[in-house]
């Protein structure tokens, strides 16, 4: 069986189907095995799931997680790869390609026979380019995947697993911990791929919530929220609000932010989602009273 890992196996089979490695679709591929397996085995603790992996390339990943799990579902933007991994995952009963770009896939139509047969996880080595909105076509989806294990650059996983209100942490950090507890779980180096990229990748895994920890009034006020507060990194809270919310006066922004404890001059990257959960709520009956 080929190696799918090994470069030179990688360089033969493209140039078998005709390919280059396309950087638009952040072509940069595996080339050590135990990062494979270790990816594969983190995906999830069931073996009778389904995995959605996202970018197959020309399915190093696909094997083994065909090998650990009961179906896998592979989505691949690339045309041009379809006719390779017809032929790398020949053999394997419980694999589907699709030929799909996952930012317009249909996930609802696409994914609710597997969501009757059971859980769903997600696992891929994301293409770097397009790493936030894939994650958050996911977690918006708001479909009850169990598990999302992702190889993204470590810069973005330290923001992910990083919990709001600590040091590194965004909106797509707040994003993360209100759907999801997510953990950093190792780094792999740029040489472990083909062509290496310029930056060192890391592996999360992002366990989503079965009962949420916090349950805003309005939920896309609570976004909404979130966004403005660090739409402005270096603005105090009370000035980003004011941008993120002109029809509220920034004087009132600035006594809801008090009121929930906050001191006036604080960041948005100081607040944990509870207190993000909190301050939407006090913006939500300003609005409202
Ligand atoms: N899984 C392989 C591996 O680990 O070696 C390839 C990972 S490579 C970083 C990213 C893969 O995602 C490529 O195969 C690329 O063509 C695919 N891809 C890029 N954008 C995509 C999209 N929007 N939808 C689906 N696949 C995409």
């Amino acid at each position: 069986m080929l190696n799918l890992c090994d470069p030179r196996t990688i360089k033969q089979v493209m140039d078998m189907f005709g390919l280059t490695f396309k950087k638009e679709y952040g072509q940069n591929f595996l080339t050590d095995n135990m990062t494979v397996e270790d990816i594969a085995d983190a995906c999830n603790d069931d073996k009778d799931i389904t995995v959605i992996e996202i970018g197959p390339g020309i399915g190093c990943m696909t094997r083994e997680l065909c090998e650990r799990y009961s179906r896998v579902i592979a989505f691949e933007i690339d045309s041009g790869l379809i006719p390779v991994l017809k032929y790398t995952l020949d053999g394997y009963k419980n694999v589907t390609v699709i030929n799909e770009d996952i930012m317009r896939a249909d996930l609802d139509t696409i994914l609710a026979p597997y969501f009757e047969m059971g859980k769903v996880a997600v696992c891929a080595n994301l293409p770097y380019y397009i790493t936030t909105p894939i994650l958050m076509k996911l977690i918006e989806s708001k479909l009850p995947f169990d598990s999302i294990t992702v190889m993204v650059q470590t810069e973005v996983a330290q923001r992910l697993a990083a919990g709001a209100g600590k040091k590194n942490c965004g909106a797509i950090t707040a994003a993360i911990d209100y759907y999801g507890d997510a953990k950093m779980l190792f780094t792999v180096s740029a040489d472990r791929f083909m062509p290496p990229p310029k930056v060192t990748s890391s592996v999360v895994r992002i366990d989503l919530w079965k009962d949420k920890p916090v349950n805003p009034i309005d939920e896309e006020l609570f976004f909404r929220t979130v966004k403005a507060a660090f739409e402005q990194r270096r603005k105090t809270l009370p000035n980003s609000l004011s941008t993120g919310f002109p029809e509220i006066p920034k004087e009132r922004l600035t006594d809801i932010i008090t009121s929930c404890g906050h001191r006036p001059d604080v960041r948005g990257e100081k607040l944990s989602v509870k207190d993000f959960c909190a301050l939407s709520d006090a913006i939500y009956k300003e609005i409202n009273q």
